[in-house]
């Protein structure tokens, strides 16, 4: 959750740019004010495990972060930590259940499907490429989001825009493959 924080508060500029582009240019924000507070909840609380620790980064998202990303993320959280359960550590096969279990979470709450041009876009490649190893995942989640340059936006406010989306890479989906980036850097390889 550092390392997110950390590369959120660095690419949030980029982030709220995309957002300029096809939504209503908040999205970096969103995503600082929601990690922010998310470090500030570890901090106060000292979660003991790693479900612990993103179950309450998930609740910290959702009740921080007033955009459609927030309860997104907030959901794959919290449902990741309910998955990871009270062990005191995890490895790569529980790993990759807590983020498949997260990433349906987040196709529930917004009804999307791969190539709707959304976060999914880039977490559905990360999960499964994630059998290969962490850093497979992050390349994949990488390359998923920027393989939603030429979608047409099908949900969220990007969806409004129509025809005139196609041809920008989704924010959330390019927020997604940050936040894997990250995941992989801390667990390491
Ligand atoms: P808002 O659109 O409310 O301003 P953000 O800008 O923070 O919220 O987040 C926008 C991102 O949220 C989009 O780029 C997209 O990836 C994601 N998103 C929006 N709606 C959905 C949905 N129904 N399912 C999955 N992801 C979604
Ligand atoms: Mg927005
Ligand atoms: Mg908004």
């Amino acid at each position: 959750m550092d390392a997110c924080a950390r590369d959120v508060d660095r690419e949030a500029k980029t982030l709220t740019e995309l957002d300029a582009a096809i939504g209503d240019a908040d999205h970096g924000d969103n995503m600082r004010r929601g990690f922010q507070a998310v470090t500030v909840a570890l901090a106060e609380e000292s979660p003991a495990t790693p479900g612990a620790v993103l179950t309450l980064a998930g609740r910290t998202l959702i009740s921080s972060v007033g955009g459609a990303a927030g309860p997104l993320y907030g959901t794959l959280l919290r449902r990741a930590g309910k998955e990871l359960g009270d062990a005191p550590s995890t490895d790569l096969p529980g790993l990759r259940a807590a983020l498949a279990a997260g990433v349906d979470g987040v196709a529930r709450l917004g009804g999307a499907a791969a190539g709707d041009k959304t976060m999914l876009d880039a977490l559905l490649p990360a999960v499964d490429a994630l059998e290969g190893g962490l850093q497979a995942a992050a390349t994949a989640a990488r390359q998923g989001a920027v393989d939603t340059l030429p979608l047409l936006a099908r949900k969220g406010r990007a969806s409004y825009l129509g025809e005139r989306s196609v041809g920008h890479q989704d924010p959330g989906a390019a927020s997604s493959a940050l936040l894997v980036a990250a995941l992989v850097e801390a667990v390491g390889d």
